[in-house]
């Protein structure tokens, strides 16, 4: 344990799986009690169960990241039942990948940006009163390197996630400028072997068009390392950017992929 999340409060979003399910996770681990919020109630409440079992502290709530009614609720009950904020992971996300733009359908592409956009703005716009209430803080945005540049068939996911990446730096500059103590960062995961993969052809306009994607075996040619990542490894950035160890860090973006956007391809 480094001691420097300990006693801090987060508040994760898609934690029930995957990224977020790792970041729980670890800053349990490390001595922050954790709001474990998603839509999954099945998974949700078994992170949380793991993390207390482990000794940690956690504890679930349903919540749908697009409604805001839910999130002026959830956060109300996390200051309730904590009494504080520190760290928001806002991490909840869907990909929905498509042959062709031309075939994404307006309700896909507009299921996507609710959750991948929508989520983030009502995450700032619910977390910040209370985390500026309680001294500042650290809030980390979970974007992608289809932030950072485009990827055939994701344009609708890279577009939401590229537009995190700016949102997440206009709202360290306003944050800045309140100097209300809260750096904010966006993180960039290249290929990370999680759910998400096995959910992309069933989530898409036409599924069935495309083949599962295997994330090991796309890794293995598109990523210098040769692998895919591990949600553990994302988890470990956030880490860094939720303690005081980034504590003059802010408006920046944390590439995690195994090389990728050096521009690397693999030579095997
Ligand atoms: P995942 O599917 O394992 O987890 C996503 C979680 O978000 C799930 O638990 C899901 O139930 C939840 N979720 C979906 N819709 C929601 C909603 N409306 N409200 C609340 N929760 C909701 O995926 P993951 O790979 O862990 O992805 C986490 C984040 O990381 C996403 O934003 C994703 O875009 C991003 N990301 C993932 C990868 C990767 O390769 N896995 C790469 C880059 C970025």
């Amino acid at each position: 344990m480094t001691g420097q999340v300990q006693g801090k409060v987060a508040l994760v979003t898609g934690g029930a799986s995957g990224i977020g399910e790792a970041v729980s996770e670890l800053l349990a681990r490390e001595g922050t009690s954790v709001a474990v919020t998603d839509v999954d109630d099945l998974r949700g409440p078994e992170v949380v169960a793991r993390i207390k079992k482990a000794g940690g502290e956690a504890s679930f709530w349903h919540h749908d990241v697009t409604s805001e009614e839910r999130w002026i609720e959830v956060v109300a009950e996390v200051m309730k039942r904590y009494g504080r904020l520190d760290v928001l992971v806002s991490n909840a996300g869907i990909g929905i990948s498509v042959p062709s733009i031309t075939e994404m359908s307006l309700s896909d592409w507009r299921r996507q940006t609710a959750i991948n956009l929508d989520g983030v703005f009502l995450s700032v716009k619910h977390c910040l009163p209370v985390m500026r209430k309680t001294g500042g803080g650290s809030v980390i945005m979970m974007s992608s390197l289809a932030g950072l540049r485009g990827a055939a068939g994701l344009s609708g996911y890279c577009a939401t996630k590229g537009g995190v990446r700016l949102f997440a730096k206009a709202i360290a500059m306003e944050c800045a400028t309140f100097g209300d103590g809260i750096r904010v960062n966006s993180v960039h995961p290249g290929i990370i072997d999680t759910p998400i993969w096995g959910k992309i052809p069933t989530e898409a306009a036409g599924a069935g068009q495309n083949a599962p994607i295997d994330p090991e075996e796309r890794a293995k040619v598109a990523t210098p390392l040769g692998r895919a990542g591990h949600a553990e490894e994302i988890a470990q950035g956030v880490l860094y950017l939720a303690s005081d160890a980034s504590r003059y860090v802010t408006g920046t973006e944390l590439v995690i992929d195994g090389g990728m956007f050096a521009g690397g391809i693999a030579r095997r």
